[in-house]
Protein backbone atom coordinates (compact mmCIF):
# COMPACT_ATOMS: atom_id res chain seq x y z
CA UNK A 1 0.00 0.00 0.00
CA UNK A 2 1.40 3.34 -1.35
CA UNK A 3 2.48 5.82 1.98
CA UNK A 4 1.71 9.61 1.52
CA UNK A 5 5.39 11.26 1.40
CA UNK A 6 6.59 14.58 2.62
CA UNK A 7 9.51 16.52 1.72
CA UNK A 8 11.55 16.88 4.27
CA UNK A 9 14.42 19.78 4.77
CA UNK A 10 17.15 17.32 5.77
CA UNK A 11 15.93 14.09 3.89
CA UNK A 12 14.37 14.82 1.01
CA UNK A 13 10.79 12.83 -0.46
CA UNK A 14 10.07 10.22 2.46
CA UNK A 15 7.46 8.45 3.55
CA UNK A 16 4.91 10.48 5.87
CA UNK A 17 4.92 9.21 9.93
CA UNK A 18 2.99 10.73 12.66
CA UNK A 19 4.41 11.43 16.27
CA UNK A 20 2.88 13.40 19.30
CA UNK A 21 4.97 17.05 19.51
CA UNK A 22 7.49 16.03 21.90
CA UNK A 23 9.26 13.71 19.89
CA UNK A 24 9.53 16.50 17.22
CA UNK A 25 11.15 18.30 20.42
CA UNK A 26 13.23 15.39 20.70
CA UNK A 27 14.89 15.71 17.35
CA UNK A 28 15.45 19.32 18.07
CA UNK A 29 17.13 19.23 21.37
CA UNK A 30 18.51 15.52 21.05
CA UNK A 31 17.23 14.34 24.76
CA UNK A 32 15.38 11.35 24.74
CA UNK A 33 11.64 11.23 26.16
CA UNK A 34 10.45 7.59 24.72
CA UNK A 35 9.67 6.11 21.89
CA UNK A 36 6.73 4.21 21.60
CA UNK A 37 6.02 2.68 17.55
CA UNK A 38 3.54 1.37 15.79
CA UNK A 39 2.53 0.37 12.06
CA UNK A 40 -0.80 0.24 11.09
CA UNK A 41 -2.18 -1.77 8.27
CA UNK A 42 -1.97 1.16 5.91
CA UNK A 43 2.04 0.63 6.75
CA UNK A 44 2.33 4.39 8.20
CA UNK A 45 4.07 4.70 10.95
CA UNK A 46 3.31 6.32 14.13
CA UNK A 47 4.98 6.91 17.40
CA UNK A 48 4.57 9.07 20.88
CA UNK A 49 6.81 9.89 23.77
CA UNK A 50 6.41 7.96 27.54
CA UNK A 51 4.17 10.79 28.77
CA UNK A 52 1.87 10.73 26.01
CA UNK A 53 1.87 6.69 26.16
CA UNK A 54 0.82 7.07 29.63
CA UNK A 55 -1.74 8.48 29.31
CA UNK A 56 -5.23 6.55 28.84
CA UNK A 57 -6.74 6.37 25.07
CA UNK A 58 -9.40 9.12 25.98
CA UNK A 59 -7.16 11.80 27.73
CA UNK A 60 -4.25 11.19 25.03
CA UNK A 61 -7.01 12.16 22.26
CA UNK A 62 -8.51 15.02 24.40
CA UNK A 63 -5.15 16.17 23.76
CA UNK A 64 -6.52 16.97 20.00
CA UNK A 65 -4.46 17.01 17.21
CA UNK A 66 -1.99 19.65 18.53
CA UNK A 67 -0.44 17.21 20.04
CA UNK A 68 0.59 15.26 16.93
CA UNK A 69 2.55 15.97 14.19
CA UNK A 70 3.94 14.73 10.69
CA UNK A 71 7.66 14.06 10.30
CA UNK A 72 9.25 12.10 7.51
CA UNK A 73 10.43 8.46 8.11
CA UNK A 74 14.38 9.47 8.19
CA UNK A 75 13.45 11.85 11.03
CA UNK A 76 11.02 8.99 12.76
CA UNK A 77 14.55 7.02 12.63
CA UNK A 78 16.50 9.48 13.88
CA UNK A 79 13.67 9.95 16.87
CA UNK A 80 13.95 6.31 17.62
CA UNK A 81 17.96 5.94 17.48
CA UNK A 82 17.93 8.83 20.57
CA UNK A 83 15.89 7.17 22.63
CA UNK A 84 18.09 3.85 21.09
CA UNK A 85 15.16 2.01 19.60
CA UNK A 86 15.13 -0.61 16.68
CA UNK A 87 12.13 -0.40 14.38
CA UNK A 88 11.54 -3.51 12.62
ZN1 LIG B 1 4.31 13.04 23.73
ZN1 LIG C 1 13.49 14.09 7.80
Amino acid sequence: MKVPSVTCGTHGKQPQTFVCVHIIESIRDGEAKGFWWSRGEDGVWDAVCNQCNSLSQEAFEALGPENIGVICLGCFEDAAAINEIELE
